[in-house]
């Protein structure tokens, strides 16, 4: 058996593990495989070629040359996954478990790039919030931005994810601008290690953006400074020991933190047996405890029923642990692998030694169950283990001891308060499902838990054939979780983004602020050219280029042929007494669509160029109504562009209606389609 010399790649350079590196053992066949581990890690050198090299090349690309470097290096993993799957059964994990580690990673990184393109602009600062109105006249006003920060984010990752583990943290880094650090865990670095390679082979990167240190970080986090990032997933230990540096408080490095969790899921109050959400809860309850062997930081370890029914989920959630097979992870016909590691086993039955002591193990023996196809007692081979607790009210390490394998307690719940108290004594947790078909019961359990739970799952007969599973965290959904859970937050589409990011208060002019955003608002600088905006492509359009219309009067004919027209014959428009009696019209007045319809039809030029199709408004207000007689005219301004496609982008159009005494009587966002100069 060959040993793997598992490598860190610093400063632009593989460096091997020294003689003081740790082994690393097949988690199947207890065989050694692999060494890791240095006993110095030059932590200037890792920080200075991620601040000088990398970050700077970082910050020269826009958001979307960000979301499009993710896309393609999520593409080229796509292409070369086997390697990763291959590799991965030494882990224990089965081929599922590899679709949920190896292909949710490279998912989550392409749904971060593509909300990069979507939801951020194609330029440098991103824009948090509207402008907030600081002064009468509007000559000062405020808006919320985030820039990149300038120093390295430091990714300290557990072991039972590495590929999503590393990606859902990186996509979100590399697409804020900041360069990072990978540090895996050891047990499993070796995949980690992998697919960095591959990563940096693709050449997609720029030189200093990513960088791995395998085995121990040493004295790194002492050097670390107020514009660096540590995000953390590990135990809850670990965390307390990492954030308490010194160094850390001291400089305010911000501390991203996973932690543990002991997730609860609450069968509901209607939900029992003979329900088609019974038969749900106890496939969602089998799949969690088994899945990667239970070493899920989202995995159900409490599972909270009706006292009734408690007898009746034991019964059939040890049914389907019955019929799971254990054994080699590469035999498709496994549902459960082994534990990463020998040392894992131990604490796991240390953990049930903790929760035997509160419940009553109802299934699952350590000593005695069958592994097909592997050497039982050369690999880290657990069978799937279901306690009950009859007194979870007067337990409490059935809550805060979180067995990290397959594992978890049942214990009854009188009524549904009861059941939320119970699943708040987890103390914080990163997720809590209920399985009920009453939307009451959901409304009080965000009500009642919601405060204690990073994400509430809600799952039953409408939604189980698309839902997504209690334990997986999605890209555009915040994971983390309060208290015992950390604390931290990540992912949620672009506030995962921010955290690598300085939110700054910033107040001016509106040509000030015009400048730093890159949009126009009111009161900043418009230009008028001789041609028509309409006439000019998307690259020749400039922020701020604007058309004023002429006048035209609003007829009472045209109020009337409008209403007969559409057949909105809403009585402020027909019915003069009745208008008058409502406290917002002076009597009949325009419709506001047939405001918009006029408006197109004084701004809008009329022949083919280059704008393709309006594809929509926002933030359309009336301000003022609008009755016979009055004349209305129209500001067209440009607000922002956004590259959308390789021959065209979108305009964003400001749009802003006034009558004859130049009172806005209504504004929005106009968006159109407008063709580039020349294909990109
Ligand atoms: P762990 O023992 O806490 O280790 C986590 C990471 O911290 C590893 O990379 C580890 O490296 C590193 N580490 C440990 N001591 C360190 C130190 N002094 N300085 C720098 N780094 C240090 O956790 P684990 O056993 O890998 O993972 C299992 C735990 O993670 C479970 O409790 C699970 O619930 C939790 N988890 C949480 C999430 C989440 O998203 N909330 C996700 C997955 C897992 P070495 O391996 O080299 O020691």
């Amino acid at each position: 058996m060959i040993v793997q010399n598992i490598q860190s790649f610093i400063a632009g350079s593989w460096t091997p593990p020294d003689s003081s590196a740790r082994d690393i053992r097949d988690a199947v066949t207890g065989e050694v495989i692999a060494r890791a581990g240095r006993d110095h890690v030059d932590s200037g050198a890792l920080i200075d070629h991620a601040v000088q090299v990398g970050a700077p090349a970082l910050r020269a690309l826009t958001f979307h040359d960000r979301a499009r470097m993710l896309k393609a290096l999520a593409l080229y993993l796509q292409d070369r996954k086997q390697v990763l799957y291959d590799l991965s059964f030494s882990t224990g994990a089965t081929q599922k478990d590899h679709l949920i580690d190896v292909d949710g990673g490279i998912g989550t990184m392409l749904v971060i790039a593509s909300k990069g393109r979507r939801e951020m602009p194609d330029g440098h600062v991103y824009i948090d919030g509207g402008v907030e109105q600081l002064s009468r006249g509007g000559s000062f006003v405020g808006q919320h931005v985030c820039t990149p920060l300038q120093g390295v984010a430091v990714h300290i990752n557990a072991f039972n994810f590495p590929v999503w583990g590393m990606l859902e943290k990186l996509a979100p880094t590399l697409l804020a601008g900041m360069p990072a650090i990978v540090k895996p865990a050891t047990t499993t670095c070796y995949v980690t290690e992998a697919c960095v390679r591959m990563m940096l082979e693709s050449g997609i990167l720029p030189d200093g953006s990513l960088q791995l240190v395998t085995g121990g970080l040493g004295d790194f986090l002492d050097h670390l400074g107020p514009q660096d990032v540590v995000s953390f997933t590990g135990s809850a230990d670990t965390a307390f020991s990492l954030r308490s540096a010194p160094n850390l408080l001291r400089n305010s490095v911000r501390f991203v933190a996973e932690q543990d969790s002991l997730n609860a899921s609450i069968l509901g109050p209607d939900a029992v047996a003979g329900t088609p959400e019974f038969d749900l809860f106890v496939t969602e309850v089998h799949r969690e405890m088994t899945t990667k062997a239970g070493q899920k930081c989202t995995a159900i370890r409490r599972i909270i029923a009706p006292r009734a029914q408690v007898d009746a989920v034991i019964a059939a959630v040890s049914e389907r642990l019955r019929e799971t097979v254990i054994g080699d992870p590469r035999d498709p016909a496994t549902g459960m692998g082994a534990l990463v590691s020998d040392a894992q086993r131990r604490d796991v039955l240390d953990k049930c030694a903790t929760l035997g002591a509160e419940a009553e193990r109802v299934f699952g023996d350590p000593d005695e169950f069958a592994v097909h196809g592997a050497n039982a007692t050369k690999g880290a081979f657990l069978p799937p283990m279901l306690y009950h607790c009859a007194d979870p009210d007067a337990a409490s390490h059935v809550h805060d001891t979180e067995a990290f394998g397959p594992v978890a307690t049942i214990m009854g719940y009188r009524d549904l308060n009861h059941a939320m108290a119970l699943a708040n004594r987890g103390q914080g947790s990163l997720v809590a499902s209920i399985v009920t078909h009453d939307p009451q019961v959901a409304r009080d359990v965000v009500l009642g838990a919601g405060a204690y739970h990073g994400r509430l799952y809600f799952n039953n007969r409408d939604s189980m054939a698309e839902a997504t599973g209690h334990g997986s965290p999605l890209p555009h959904m915040v994971h983390g979780g309060p208290g015992r859970a950390g604390g931290g937050e990540e992912l949620g589409g672009v506030r995962g983004v921010l955290h690598y990011m300085q939110r700054t208060a910033v107040q001016g002019s509106p040509d000030v602020i015009a400048a730093v955003t890159g949009q126009w608002l009111p009161g900043a600088t418009t230009t008028e050219g001789p041609a028509h905006p309409f006439r000019r492509s998307f690259d020749a359009l400039r922020i701020g280029d604007t058309l004023h219309t002429a006048e035209r009067e609003v007829k009472l004919a045209d109020i009337e042929h409008f209403a007969d027209f559409t057949g909105d014959t809403f009585y402020a428009h027909m019915d003069d007494d009745a208008a008058r009696r409502n406290p917002f019209f002076p009597g009949r007045v325009a419709h506001g669509y047939l405001l918009l319809s006029f408006a197109a039809g004084l701004f809008v030029d009329p022949d083919e160029g280059p704008v393709l199709a309006n594809t929509g408004l926002d933030n359309l207000r009336f301000q003022k109504p609008v009755s016979a007689g009055d004349r209305i005219k129209v500001q067209l301004t440009v607000k922002a562009k956004t590259p959308r496609t390789d021959t065209y982008g979108e305009v964003r159009w400001q749009v802003i209606l006034r009558n004859q005494d130049d009172d806005p009587v209504a504004d929005y966002e106009l968006l159109t389609m407008n063709a580039y100069e020349q294909a990109r």
